[in-house]
Parts: C-alpha cells; structure tokens; sequence
C-alpha cells in the first residue's frame, strides 16, 4: 500500500516535470515564431500619429525614422523611405550595380496626396493608365475603379504610404520582358529576399492588383505593419477624399487589395 502511494507521488512529480517542460517548449516555439514582429511594438515601429503614418498624411522629410536616399540610387531625384528600409536597399542597388545589373528606384514613399493625384488624374482621364484614357473607355464609375485598381491604390490603401515599398527601374510591364529588365528581374529574384526585400504583387495570387515585378517590399517592417496595425487603426471610414472613393468602398477593399499580397509578405 505505502509503496503504491510512493510511486503513485513519484509518478505525479514526474508528470509534474513533463508539463512544466512541454509548457516551456510551448512557451520557446511561440516566442521564436513571432520573434521579429515582438520587437517591433507600435512606438518603435510608428514613429508619428500611427494613423496618419498608415494613411501617408505626413512628411517623410521632417519625419524621424525616414531617411532620403542617395541620389543617386533614384535618377537624381529625392526620394524617401523608412531609415532601415533605405540602409538595405542602398546595400542591394550598390551589390547589384557592381555586377553589372541596372537598378534605380522609380518610386519610394508616397503621401496620401500624390496618391489621390495619381488616383484622380486617372478617374478624371488626365493621365493615362498603360496608354489608355480609361475616362472615355469606361463611362461607368464602378467600371473605371476597377480598372484603375488593376495597377493603381485608392489613397490611404497604398503600400507605398509606409516608407517600406519601392517601385524599380520601370512601371510598364513591357520594360520586364526586355533584356535589361528581365536581367534586373532575375537578379531580383534571386538576392533581393536576402537584403529583406520580397515582390508584393507575384503572379501566383489569386486577387489584388495584376503582377508587378517592380514592386517590392521591405518584409519584416511592412508585414507588422499589416499583421498588427493596419486592420485594427484603419475603417472604411478613413478611406475618403479622392474621386470614386464612395464606390471604392463599397468593394471588398481590404481583404482583395490590402491584404492581396504575396504570402511572404501576409
Ligand atoms: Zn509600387
């Protein structure tokens, strides 16, 4: 009997053991999985009012946290991103140029105002969208977003308001099927996820915007950006101001544009 009881205690202490040690297993693999996005808490990550960071309301001049990048690595122009961003991108644009690979940024930071610019000229017809007045061609509105969203974000839903995404050397999708850009694609491809930059918009998804292998995205800071900010701080609310903005909201906006991106960067 006192020997049953013995190894019945013994057999609890062990079970004991074995929970605690399952417990901190547990506790080891959950901490490791979301590792990059715990260090990045909403102060270290959003540097002004995270709202209006997130909707691209700011100046990325006169923002701590943003640095201009070389000149020239962007044609000569001023250009802007998150200052980690710009520190690796200059990195890969300076490794690929030593082998002989033409890249240059296009596109960097963009503010909710130069977004609805771009929006509004192509609502309106007065910038083309790959040669096409899409005013004339589609007289309906709820037409018209839709084309306009085949390669164009609504303001406030764009990646590039975050200082996280560039767009290279060119925007037509004809310039990634020429020799020089289907060079910069295929070194993209195969170093860029080393630098931490991954392409948004791939050909393997299955809704969003079409593919463009010019556009890509600085991972570990955009991801948390999405995952953890983006869908609690903004509602439909916010998505306002800009031509059409009525009927782009009445679109499952979020789950096919804003979270249509690559699997790396969900
Ligand atoms: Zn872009």
């Amino acid at each position: 009997m006192g020997n049953h009881l013995i190894r019945g205690a013994r057999r609890a202490v062990w079970l004991h053991y074995l929970i605690s040690l399952a417990g901190l297993l547990i506790w080891i693999n959950v901490d490791a999985q979301v590792g990059s996005d715990v260090a990045l808490t909403r102060s270290d990550l959003i540097p002004i009012d995270p709202k209006a960071y997130l909707l691209g309301q700011f100046r990325p001049d006169t923002t701590s946290d943003f640095a201009r990048l070389p000149k020239d690595l962007a044609n000569g122009r001023s250009v802007y991103l998150r200052t980690e961003v710009a520190k690796a991108l200059e990195r890969m644009i300076r490794d690929a140029r030593e082998e002989g690979v033409h890249l240059e940024v296009v596109s960097a930071t963009r503010s909710f105002a130069q977004q609805r610019a771009i929006w509004n000229a192509k609502f309106t017809g007065e910038r083309l969208s790959g040669g096409r007045n899409l005013a004339k061609e589609y007289p309906d509105s709820l037409e018209r977003c839709l084309a306009i969203l085949k390669y164009s974000s609504a303001p406030g839903t764009s990646r590039h308001h975050w200082g996280t995404d560039i767009d290279f050397n060119s925007t037509s999708p004809a310039y990634w099927r020429t020799g020089e850009g289907l060079l910069a694609l295929r070194w993209l491809e195969r170093h860029a996820n080393d630098y931490g930059f991954f392409m948004a918009y791939t050909p393997d998804r299955d809704r969003g915007y079409r593919y463009e292998p010019w556009h890509w995205s600085y991972q570990t800071i955009a991801r948390s950006l999405l995952r953890n900010h983006y869908h609690q701080l903004i509602s439909p609310e916010d998505i306002n101001g800009f031509h059409g903005a009525d009927i782009f909201r009445r679109f499952e906006w979020r789950d096919w544009y804003v979270d249509g991106v690559s699997e790396a960067l969900r």
